[in-house]
């Protein structure tokens, strides 16, 4: 292989044999109010707020993701995830679901041992979040075919045990809000994924898990932990 022949992260689209090029992933955190509250704060003293991955730490229809290094606590976080498919910035929220490309479902895999430890120390939260394969993904569904979903079951189960579950109609903000006020720090472009928050009951996973999850009216992922 060629030094400089990189691969582009990207993500399936669904019913397309396009590709969905990845080039920022936004997360937000505590962006459901049972989460925030299992992950002792306030949501309604605190308001949600902004982090980053690395875009290939996405991994899109993995059957396999690797238990990542230098952790004992390794958690699932399921998430509607929004694909940005047209640059804005200062979007107002009326607008913003017209720079929305389309939806997946991905799981935001935190090394939560790291990310207390930073907390502890108020240090950035880049090893506890931004390792390699942190963010499987499903494929993208298009806006134009599924539309803009504000309902909706979302859940995981770890060996077919429910462990989180919850609605999309529960987000403190809505995909709107949340790309409004990403918005209004970052110029939006097309290629940058936002994973908008876990509903509660994040936990731990163990090699040789099977992790499954999905959104209604979205798409299903399932990875194994090896
Ligand atoms: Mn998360």
């Amino acid at each position: 292989m060629n030094l400089f022949d990189l691969p582009q992260p990207s993500v399936a689209i669904a019913g397309s044999n396009d590709r969905y090029p990845v080039r920022r992933v936004y997360c937000v955190g505590r962006n459901y109010g049972e989460h925030a509250r299992e992950m002792g704060h306030d949501p309604d003293r605190e308001p949600p707020f902004f982090f980053m991955k690395p875009a290939d730490a996405v991994v899109c229809q993995a059957k396999t993701v690797r238990y990542p290094p230098r952790t004992v606590d390794l958690h699932h976080e399921v998430e509607l995830v929004a694909a940005i498919g047209r640059r804005g910035e200062n979007i107002p929220k009326n607008q913003a679901l017209e720079h929305v490309f389309g939806y997946a479902v991905g799981i935001d895999l935190t090394r939560r041992d790291l990310q207390k430890e930073a907390k502890k120390l108020g240090r950035p939260w880049d090893t506890a979040k931004g390792f390699d394969e942190s963010a499987p993904i499903s494929a993208i569904h298009a806006a134009a075919d599924i539309g803009h979903p504000s309902t909706g079951r979302i859940w995981l189960a770890v060996n077919d045990a429910v462990r989180q579950q919850g609605d999309l109609n529960e987000l403190i903000w809505d995909v709107a809000e949340s790309v409004a006020e990403l918005s209004t720090l970052f110029r939006l472009e097309p290629g940058d994924l936002l994973f908008t928050g876990t509903p509660a009951g994040v936990g731990p996973v163990a090699v040789g898990d099977r992790v499954t999850g999905g959104i209604e009216g979205i798409d299903e992922i399932a990875i194994t932990i090896d």
